[in-house]
């Protein structure tokens, strides 16, 4: 097709689970509209006098819109989306006229609403050159589109990934006032070092609101923002002047409490569980309540790093959002064979219908017996379906145990 701008090269072929860890780093799924990306797409679209514009990311089951202008939808499944298509292409993908283009004349996209005749798009990629997401520029006529045009979209992909990048160099989070979680790692990293070096003890305590996109949906992301700034502060309440609070991402914080053993941070832990639970926020009529889990590790003899610490604290944090939520565990050596719910990050196919129908999801947390999955609508999904992982050859028959929201948790059967 000739399409191709000059410095955009192809990076080392990467798997899909370093693609999704990529994304999860940036922390911008599901934010509010900024002004920084909606400039963008609105320059895109005068740029080349499209109909359509779109900052897309590529999560494990959809695409979602940080931009959008001229698209009717927020997200969209992942499969026929003609960004995903984009980022498993080498180079910028530019489709001139999509019905004449093999690929994509049956797409449903093309043959549907936003009926997409003309399609360019370039790679979103991080440093270490995984593509998360497009910029891309879509009109419902077909159009020619030359290298010289191709290179200014190219130019334009780069400051929105500028953009995401900056952000994860900041040391506070502006909402909340913790620190960034670029910044909580490298405290933590000081941390581990003086700890081991003078063996003093050192405890963290990773937690997540409860149900937070329920609070959202329901009040509007003005009172969630609330919420989360009500959360630190309780959680401040609690500690004391040497400890350490960061955001972690979205709703997630840890924090950080040096001369701290196991059990003392598992106290902590409990107190700060208990202020959350108290906290109330201003909602529309009636003041909005909330609660969250926790997992607690402490620094033992073995030679842990920063990551392995937040793993144990996480994965009793797991635990803890499987025993019903609003609850304090401790990381135990035997976890991981116990059966307990792991964080995973990844892409899995619903099948259901006798394999007729199919729905996409990002699996969020699995274990021996079950998993948590995250779907765009949990209508339409049945009772009993086949859950297919390919990254862990799984395939199994799932039986629903709970349903809320965007998510699901499946027992295996
Ligand atoms: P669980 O109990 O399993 O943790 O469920 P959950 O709903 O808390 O978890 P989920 O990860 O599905 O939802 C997290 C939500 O947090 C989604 C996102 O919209 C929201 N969020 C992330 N960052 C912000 C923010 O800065 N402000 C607001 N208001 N919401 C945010
Ligand atoms: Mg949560
Ligand atoms: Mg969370």
């Amino acid at each position: 097709m000739g399409h191709q701008a000059g410095d955009y090269v192809q990076p080392g072929a990467r798997n899909e689970q370093d693609r999704l860890a990529a994304l999860d780093n940036y922390d911008v799924l599901d934010t509010p509209r900024e002004e920084a990306f909606d400039r963008v797409t609105r320059l895109v679209r005068s740029i080349f006098g499209v109909s359509m514009s779109t900052v897309t990311l590529i999560d494990g089951h959809r695409q979602w819109f940080k931009s959008q202008q001229g698209m009717p939808n927020q997200e969209t499944e992942r499969g026929p989306s003609l960004c995903n298509a984009a980022i498993q292409h080498p180079r910028p993908l530019v489709v001139p006229d999509t019905l004449q283009d093999l690929r994509f004349a049956n797409n449903p996209f093309v043959t549907g609403a936003p009926f997409v005749r003309f399609y360019a798009g370039v790679q979103l990629r991080s440093p270490e050159g995984d593509a998360v997401g497009t910029l891309c520029a879509m009109h419902d006529q077909p159009r020619p589109f030359d290298n010289a045009q191709l290179a200014i979209l190219v130019d334009l992909a780069k400051t929105v990934t500028s953009e995401l990048e900056l952000r994860t160099l900041a040391t506070r989070d502006a909402l909340t006032g913790a620190l960034s979680r670029r910044a909580l790692r490298e405290e933590f990293s000081r941390a581990i070092s003086l700890a081991r070096r003078h063996k003093f003890e050192l405890a963290c305590i990773f937690f997540d609101l409860d149900h937070f996109k329920s609070i959202n949906d329901t009040h509007g992301h003005g009172v969630g923002d609330l919420v989360l700034r009500a959360c630190v502060e309780a959680c401040r309440g609690e500690l004391r002047s040497t400890d350490t609070i960061g955001r972690f991402g979205g709703e997630e914080f840890v924090a950080l409490l040096p001369h701290t053993g196991a059990k003392a941070a598992l106290a902590v832990a409990e107190k700060i569980r208990a202020a959350v639970a108290r906290c109330r926020v201003e909602g529309e009529n009636s003041p909005v309540r909330f609660t969250a889990s926790f997992g607690v590790a402490a620094l033992d003899g073995s030679d842990i790093d920063v990551d392995q610490m937040l793993k144990r604290a996480d994965t009793a944090l797991y635990a803890a959002k499987a025993t019903g939520r609003n609850n304090c565990q401790m990381w135990h050596e035997q976890q991981p064979e116990s059966g307990l719910l792991r964080r995973v990050l990844k892409a899995g196919l619903i099948t259901f219908n006798g394999g007729r129908s199919t729905i996409e999801s990002t699996i969020r947390g699995l274990s021996k017996s079950g998993a948590m999955i995250q779907v765009i609508s949990t209508a339409g999904v049945p009772e009993r379906f086949k859950l297919g992982v390919v990254s862990e050859e799984l395939h199994r028959l799932c039986k629903i145990a709970h349903k809320r929201d965007n998510q699901i948790e499946v027992v295996f059967e």
